[in-house]
């Protein structure tokens, strides 16, 4: 299709900053694939004007936006409904619009679960241990509670902040001191990093990776890089790893779903069209 007409359908993403974000680059590829009469558009907003650009937005003919840094948390308060997974998660990275309305919902936890996939997983007999408590480890805890996770084993550089956790979505977990992680370690079948370290190769995640249990999988939410020191520790010492990029594809899915009406599809596939845009290697 030669560009847009005047029944397209619009939807985007809104964050504060959002120039670096890749969602358009992700949902513009599936829109190419399919041929569809849509776009998908990047809205910078900043926290202050938040609640007038969404009132503003809900009325217009977008279908929705997916919610980015630093307004996932505050969008929940400000729409009128919400998923059970957003709430307990607290926090929303996808908004639907009907009429007026606004509905949220949280589409990490499928998405880290979609890229987990291929390591086959048996949830049920698991252990994973979760490095964090921020908003990306709350979707993360709740996935695995939903899968059925066998043992959770959470830690934390501020232990209060995991202690939260636990209380408000895992009572079952158990929460050890950040400097006990390597003394744990052993006891995991996933291992999932869910802190901030490793982001723009800064201070990266160590652990010792000779304590891990032989046939464990690695998980890094960071992507930026895509081949984190946490992961290519991981790798080095046997482990199955699976990098960030695979859930932000995975989340994205069920977003082009409810703003398209279409399942994003499989192929082409996506991925080296975000590696280049990462300048990544395929
Ligand atoms: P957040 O709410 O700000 O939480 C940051 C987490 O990192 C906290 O647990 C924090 O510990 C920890 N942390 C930060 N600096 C640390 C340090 N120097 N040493 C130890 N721990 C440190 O951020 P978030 O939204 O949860 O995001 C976490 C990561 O997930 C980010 O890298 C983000 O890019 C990624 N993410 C990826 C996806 C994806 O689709 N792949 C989706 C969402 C998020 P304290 O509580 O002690 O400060």
């Amino acid at each position: 299709m030669n560009g847009i007409s005047g029944a397209a359908h619009l939807a985007g993403v809104i964050g504060s900053p959002v120039s670096h974000s890749l969602s358009p680059r992700l949902m513009g590829h599936w829109i190419q694939a399919l041929d569809l009469d849509a776009a998908y558009v990047p809205f910078a907003v900043e926290a202050s004007g938040l609640d007038v650009f969404l009132a503003g937005i809900a009325k217009s003919q977008l279908m929705g936006v997916n919610v980015t840094l630093p307004h996932k948390e505050k969008v929940l308060a400000l729409a009128d409904t919400a998923s059970d997974a957003a709430k307990r998660i607290g926090a929303a990275n996808l908004l639907t619009f009907d009429g007026d309305k606004i509905h949220a919902d949280n589409t990490d936890a499928p998405g880290f679960l979609a890229a987990l996939k291929p390591a086959n997983i048996k949830y049920r007999q698991s252990t994973a241990l979760v490095l964090g408590a921020g908003g990306a480890a709350r979707a993360l805890v709740y996935a695995l509670l939903t899968s059925g996770i066998s043992r959770l084993i959470l830690t934390n550089r501020s232990r209060g902040r995991a202690e939260q956790l636990v209380d408000d979505l895992a009572p079952m977990a158990a929460v050890v001191d950040w400097d006990q992680k390597d003394n744990v370690l052993g006891e995991a079948d996933l291992v999932v990093n869910a802190t901030a370290l490793g982001l723009n190769g800064d201070q990266p995640l160590k652990l010792d990776w000779s304590k891990a249990r032989s046939g464990a999988v690695a998980f890094d939410s960071v992507y930026t890089p895509l081949n984190t020191q946490y992961l290519a520790d991981a790798r080095k010492a046997g482990l199955t790893v699976v990098d960030g990029l695979d859930m932000l594809i995975g989340q994205a899915r069920p977003s082009f779903r409810a703003f398209y009406g279409r399942e994003a599809p499989i192929l082409p596939p996506v991925r080296p069209v975000l590696l280049k845009a990462l300048g990544e290697k395929a």
